[in-house]
């Protein structure tokens, strides 16, 4: 037996689920599920296996459910357990709630309502796939699921193209080709990236490469199952080459071709006839 039933402080306790191997639940977690007094679940057949497999008990406690269709209707009934000093249990279909998931608006109603708010923390397949995806880590940014329509994702991409960080998405499988074509567009096709697919299960895969060789890749081949997409954040390189160029044209509204060249290459400590090559496509 892998949990142990006690009492829990009354409260609102968030409990993450595995993303792909049962058995990366946390004994925490167990524990939280087999004592809460309440258990609210996004697919409440999921969390049913899930405590299946762990011989956690239900008994006769409650398991509602609790998702992004029922939210306004269910919350008050949780609301009232969390009344009634009830210690509640909420996981939703998957890996950390509140991350792409439901549970939001139940956190900020039982915030101001003063109770508890905690969790049992988990799994969740962002911070899984940064762990292993090849990336910096230093700082990243959870974009989450981008737009479906290609004009409203583009827009999205185009937001964060200069955020220095590791980006992380969320995918479809269905839309992962036309998704990597659109951040091969706007984001630079020779950023490198990363597809990190079906975590934590039998055919986990990470496959590195640039967004323009992944974005071929899965145009070619399709794909399956659950995906994260990390993409790096735009290097020096790109970055300078997009300063320079931008100095260049400033410099070009009032200055000479030669002029200009000169005192961009200064400032950016560059070889003179390098710049001047660029201010001279440029003044065309
Ligand atoms: N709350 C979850 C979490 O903490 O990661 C995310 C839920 S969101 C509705 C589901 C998305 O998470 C999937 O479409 C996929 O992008 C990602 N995901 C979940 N499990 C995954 C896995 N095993 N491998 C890769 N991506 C996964």
């Amino acid at each position: 037996m892998n949990y142990q039933i006690r009492p829990l402080p009354a409260g609102l306790y968030f409990v993450a689920t595995p993303i792909g191997s049962a058995r990366d639940i946390t004994l925490r977690a167990l524990d939280v599920l087999a004592s809460a007094d309440v258990i609210a679940a996004e697919d409440t057949r999921t969390l049913r296996k899930l405590l299946d497999i762990h011989g956690v008990p239900l008994g006769e406690r409650p398991v509602i459910a609790y998702h992004d269709h029922n939210g306004d209707a269910a919350r008050p009934r949780l609301m009232r357990a969390l009344a009634e000093g009830k210690s509640v249990a909420y996981a939703s279909e998957a890996g950390t709630p509140l991350v792409a998931d439901p549970g939001y608006s139940l956190s900020r109603e039982a915030l101001e309502a003063g109770h508890l708010v905690t969790s049992a923390p988990g799994p969740s397949a962002a911070i899984t796939a940064l762990t292993i995806a090849g990336l910096p880590t230093d700082h990243f940014y959870f974009a989450g699921f981008q737009p479906n329509s290609s004009g409203a994702r583009r827009a999205a991409l185009e937001a964060c193209a200069d955020v220095q960080a590791t980006l992380v998405f969320y995918e479809s499988p269905k839309r992962l080709a036309a998704s990597l074509a659109d951040m091969a567009q706007v984001l630079g096709g020779g950023r490198q990236a990363a597809v990190c697919r079906e975590l934590t299960k039998k055919f986990e895969e990470v496959r590195r490469a640039s967004l323009a060789e992944l974005a071929d890749h899965y145009a070619a081949s399709g794909a399956k199952g659950e995906v994260v997409v990390l993409v790096d954040r735009a290097g020096e390189a790109a970055m300078e080459e997009a300063d320079v160029e931008t100095a260049l044209r400033r410099a070009l509204e009032t200055l000479s071709v030669k002029d200009a060249a000169a005192m961009v290459a200064e400032a950016y400590g560059l070889k003179r006839r390098d710049v001047y090559q660029q201010a001279l496509s440029l003044s065309r």
